[in-house]
């Protein structure tokens, strides 16, 4: 798909400098002289100022006493690129209730910084974050969260270390070394003449459909898994896939693999286990949807790489 690229975190060409990972010296070495930017996560929202990321120099009162290296991003224009997870800070007021909503609308401010620096909710500013913030941010993101989760090693239960500028933890007991997972996901627009097949999973909001996803197996390939997904939920049988367009979700730490499928069958047998509904949609609705106008369905989250594909799908730009 010539467009694969533009879905929102579809990369921005960022150079990770991956050489550099194993040089913590030299790391250092670059914060302390003032060559690097320090971008801040707060329990997986970025800090952004109107649409933009902050990048604070490395010296910043922010970062003097959290003991850690940050992580290695990557460089851009000469200087290198870290991010610092200042998860442990503990606002006064947090409204613990609305930041458990899906799309949690507070934001944190910290008494270090200007008024209009804010830690916000990623789905909220994601669509206008430019390419390099979004890709810079869905990648702290994800890295960060593997850490959280990661603290101890997979094959011996010992506390595991960060290492390679936290591109890799380190297991001091056994040898054993970690990386950073991504669960492969595929998200398939799957067709029948003017038609295209939309699923809901129980607790959705009232009238929200989405393409049908699901989670890649091990030993399988991207097709099989999207012949077998719409076969488990919807019972429909689907012939030729092929794949458009990918997008990192680090929410938390998927990739999109958006693929385009034909139905070989019209009748749906949904399974109740995995979702509450599914209906062939044609496209005149969608075109409704997406206006706002259709009486029953609400169209795609914007930024959301369904979304992206209903879009190009209508306006016949899968080539
Ligand atoms: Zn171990």
């Amino acid at each position: 798909m010539k467009l694969a690229e533009t879905v929102t975190f579809g990369g921005s060409g960022l150079d990770r400098a991956a050489e550099l990972r194993g040089d913590a010296q030299g790391l250092e070495a670059a914060r302390k002289s003032g060559r690097a930017d320090i971008i801040a996560h707060w329990r997986g929202k970025p800090l952004v100022q109107g649409d933009t990321l902050v990048r604070l120099p490395a010296d910043h009162p922010l970062f003097v006493d959290l003991g850690v290296a940050p992580l290695l991003l990557g460089r851009e224009g000469g200087r290198l690129l870290f991010v610092h997870d200042l998860s442990a800070w503990q606002p006064d007021d947090l409204d613990k209730d609305a930041m458990n909503t899906f799309l949690d609308p507070t934001e944190q401010h910290h008494p270090c910084l200007p008024d209009d620096q804010r830690f916000v909710e990623l789905r909220g500013c994601m669509t206008r974050l430019s390419a390099r913030d979004a890709e810079l941010t869905t990648t702290a993101k994800a890295v960060l969260s593997w850490h959280r989760s990661h603290r101890f090693c997979a094959v011996c239960g010992q506390e595991s270390t960060l290492a390679m500028a936290g591109w890799q933890r380190s297991c001091g007991s056994c040898g054993a070394q970690h990386f950073p997972r991504t669960d492969p996901v595929v998200i398939m627009l799957i067709t029948r003449g003017n038609n295209v097949l939309m699923g809901r999973s129980p607790g959705w909001p009232e009238g929200m459909y989405s393409l049908l996803a699901g989670f890649v197996e091990p030993g399988e390939p991207i097709e099989a898994a999207v012949r077998r997904e719409v076969y488990e939920e919807a019972g429909i049988r689907v012939g030729e896939v092929r794949y458009l367009s990918s997008q990192p979700w680090a929410f938390p730490s998927s990739l999109m693999f958006g693929c385009a499928g034909e139905a070989l069958d019209e009748e749906i047998t949904i399974d109740p286990v995995e979702i509450e509904d599914a209906r062939w949609f044609s496209r005149e609705e969608m075109v409704q949807a997406f206006a706002g106008e259709h009486p029953l369905l609400k169209p795609a989250r914007e930024g959301a790489i369904a979304h992206f594909l209903l879009q190009n799908w209508l306006a016949d730009r899968l080539d």
